[in-house]
């Protein structure tokens, strides 16, 4: 969690400027403001990250990726291909907007591979939401060839790939919307906050109206703005803009700092039998923010759970098991538990989820154990967390020969 790692004066500062004038409200109030606009400023930030041309800073990630489908036309009826191995996020979004989710393959970058997608397409299928995980990226010279060939939508969730980015260009920032997330446990945080990204102007606004009921933004009377489009309320306060904005000036330095220690614990960790690690799309477009170990099995992927576990190893995810990552457990999807009716339930889902045939990302995962880097982990306890992984991953390779 390394944004939280670095919460200190910088922030505090940011907050106190919204504080000294108490206009917490992201628009108008121009008068009292004293020329403070801390979500603009967080727009501004991740703007210079990213290299989009315009950004949007949101209420959260959930509903920047909400946002981010809906602008770009996704709706009730539509097919979206979307990975099983995510956060759960992506797949809400999906369902909330109506539209139905077609799970595809993933592969040893975490993310939908080219070839999953080209298996799941139908001639129902509008788009694809594609998700960068545990801080990578996915190969999208070959994605980006399945989407134009097949005339798809792209929409990004790069919730954990801020700062992560693909041959020069930003994760987020290959389709027609892209969306990150500020949360507590990203790479930067507001506490609370989300950022969408587009190159287009048009989607632009159609965003911005869409996460605030409607608002075109026009004038300085809000109560007498039009409202191109139905929306909902999906706006970042002051306070959390400010934080927000903050963190991300640090976030050069965290994907450093983050990146050296990556590779101290991937030279160390690789003399090690049976550890190997994740794939990227492009491996100088790395955030940084896991390690991500991938074992020969599922089996000895568990047993070497159960022996950090047992050496009090922490601050790893095993996602095979995850309630919120991964599909296996996602017993109220496959069940469509809704609070009320959703398209999903008159229109039929599109798949059976609960027979998917999706025997590589079971593969994936089963064999992924993902450990958050801390930016501020000195040589020393980089070097004492791979030695004790080390350790646990040499028992379950012997118990496996036994
Ligand atoms: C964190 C995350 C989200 C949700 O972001 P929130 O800010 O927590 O709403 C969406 N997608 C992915 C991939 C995430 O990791």
């Amino acid at each position: 969690m390394p944004g939280t790692e670095l919460f200190g004066a910088e922030e505090r500062k940011e907050i106190e400027d919204v504080l000294s004038t108490g206009i917490m409200f992201r628009f108008n109030h121009d008068a009292q403001r004293n020329n403070i606009w801390k979500a603009k400023d967080f727009e501004e930030e991740a703007k210079k990250i990213t290299k989009a041309k315009y950004a949007l800073a949101v209420s959260n990630g959930s509903a920047a990726i909400m946002a981010a489908l809906a602008a770009s036309g996704i709706g009730t009826g539509d097919e979206v291909i979307c990975p099983p191995f995510t956060y759960i996020a992506t797949i809400e979004a999906v369902l909330l907007l109506g539209a139905l989710p077609v799970f595809a393959e993933i592969d040893e970058t975490l993310c939908l591979s080219a070839s999953g997608i080209k298996a799941a397409i139908t001639p129902k299928t509008k788009a694809v939401c594609l998700v960068h995980m545990c801080g990578g990226n996915a190969n999208m010279d070959e994605i980006m060839a399945v989407i134009k060939e097949h005339k798809l939508i792209l929409v990004e969730d790069a919730g954990q790939a801020f700062a992560a980015s693909y041959k020069g260009t930003a994760t987020g920032c290959f389709g027609t919307a892209g969306a990150y997330s500020f949360d507590f446990f990203k790479i930067a945080t507001a506490g609370e906050g989300g950022i969408l990204v587009t190159n287009d102007e048009t989607t632009f606004k159609l965003a911005d109206n869409y996460c605030d009921h409607g608002h075109d933004h026009v004038g300085n009377n809000r109560g007498m703005e039009n409202h191109p489009v139905i929306g909902f309320n999906f706006r970042i306060s002051e306070l959390h803009a400010a934080v927000g904005a903050a963190q991300t000036r640090k976030v050069p330095f965290i994907r450093e700092s983050n990146l050296k220690i990556k590779k101290a614990l991937q030279t160390q960790l690789s003399k090690t039998a049976g550890i190997s690690f994740s794939k990227l799309g492009d491996e100088n477009g790395d955030s940084g923010t896991f390690l991500n170990i991938l074992m020969p099995s599922t089996e000895i992927a568990k047993r070497t759970v159960d022996e950090m576990n047992k050496a009090g190893v922490g601050g790893f995810n095993y996602w095979f098991t995850n309630m919120y990552h991964f599909i296996n457990q996602w017993d109220h999807i496959k069940q469509l538990k809704t609070a009320s009716k959703l398209a999903i339930q008159v229109l039929g889902a599109p798949q059976d989820y609960n027979n998917l045939n999706i025997p590589k990302t079971q593969d994936v995962v089963g064999r992924l154990i993902s450990f958050g880097i801390r930016c501020t982990w000195t040589e020393e306890e980089v070097r004492t967390l791979a030695t004790k992984i080390s350790e646990c991953v040499v028992k379950a390779m012997q118990t496996e020969k036994v």
